[in-house]
């Protein structure tokens, strides 16, 4: 068998700038991958590079032609692990140029069987958890304004970025306008451990679910601080990168938040959720601003999750890449009618 793998920068507007307690971004540049077979089928993934991790388009596009050079070398698009290990083997880190490969040649295996991905997987599409949509930081009025039409729009869970002089300001705003969703907030490491237990007081009063990464990921014994005294369950993103991350946080909070671009691939980020439950951790799957063409992907894992935060591709303006639909936050697999992922391109078939 021979496989050929090309790739492509992709810019693509927010529907409104984003910003969190690290910053405000108001386009998204993910790289989409390409991998063939023989008789002509393809599958595609996307990378969405995160600075916070070291990674930007142009580091994937770097690291790209050695990733699928090695993919070519395999030359079995069913041979899912050797291609991961492979990858892995050529570059530490790049976790989500590696990611991008990987899903392209999951979306491609499942097409050549003629199913969706979470049908290879054997996973049951008719229960999971609905996606979160993220409000983003900005002035009071404008979060105001956001949740009452994402709660409009019928997304039944909110999150809601944290980490300002206004926080309280901004969750009495949200629950104002959406009294009945959902609620989560994430500071993004923005608070002290100490100012994070005091916050979760006041958040439990607002009927918050938990609060993600509350201090600094550098900071392991103010997280476990925070664990040991919040009044709600606490969720860790930033502090939760790897495998190896797992039985460092299992002491420290309650729920994983992973994240593909965060693990490297697919079956890697099988392998988190799977040591997440062995040490007792709750499973929440998150993305970056991404395409349908890597979020589709996300989507197949989530019969595996307890609590989805899939709306990389619901906060831009225009994608080029269709997936599963995610209809008031429904995460629609069992609709499903296309093999693999479920990505494709706008307009294409
Ligand atoms: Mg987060």
């Amino acid at each position: 068998m021979t496989l050929e793998a090309e790739f492509e920068r992709v810019s693509m507007p927010l529907s409104d700038p984003f910003t969190i307690s690290r910053g405000t971004q108001t386009d998204a540049e993910n790289v989409i991958v390409r991998v063939t077979d023989e008789g002509g089928m393809t599958g595609v993934g996307g990378a969405a590079p995160s600075a916070h991790y070291g990674e930007t388009a142009a580091t994937v596009e770097a690291i790209l032609p050695d990733l699928l050079a090695a993919v070519e070398s395999v030359g079995d698009p069913h041979a899912l692990h050797e291609i991961e290990s492979r990858m892995a083997g050529v570059v530490n880190g790049n976790p989500a140029a590696r990611c991008a490969v990987s899903i392209a040649v999951h979306d491609l295996a499942a097409k050549r069987l003629g199913v969706p991905l979470y049908r290879l997987w054997g996973l049951d599409p008719s229960r999971m958890p609905a996606t979160s949509f993220t409000v983003g930081l900005d002035t009071t009025e404008r979060v105001r304004e956001k949740a009452a039409d994402a709660a409009d729009a019928g997304y039944p869970v909110l999150k809601l970025k944290l980490g300002t002089d206004r926080d309280r300001d901004l969750v009495d705003a949200v629950r104002e306008a959406a009294p009945d969703v959902r609620l989560r907030v994430d500071a993004n490491e923005a608070w002290t451990p100490r100012e994070a237990v005091e916050k979760t007081a006041w958040l439990a009063d607002r009927d918050v679910e938990f609060v993600e990464q509350p201090v600094s990921a550098d900071d392991p014994e103010g997280l476990r601080f925070v664990y040991e005294r919040s009044a709600l369950p606490i969720a860790a993103d930033e502090s939760c990168v790897s495998l190896a991350d797992i039985p460092a946080i299992a002491d420290r909070c309650d729920i994983a938040n992973l994240k593909l671009m965060k693990t490297g691939g697919l079956l890697e980020a099988r392998r988190l959720i799977a040591a997440a439950r062995a040490h007792g951790l709750e499973v929440m799957l998150g993305c970056m601003i991404e395409s349908n063409a890597s979020i589709a992907a996300a989507a197949q894992l989530a019969p595996l999750l307890d609590y989805a935060d899939l709306d990389g591709s619901l906060l831009l303006a225009d994608d080029p890449y269709d997936g599963v639909e995610m209809p008031d936050g429904e995460i629609r697999l069992v609709d499903q009618d296309r093999a693999g992922t479920g990505a494709r391109p706008v307009g294409g078939n």
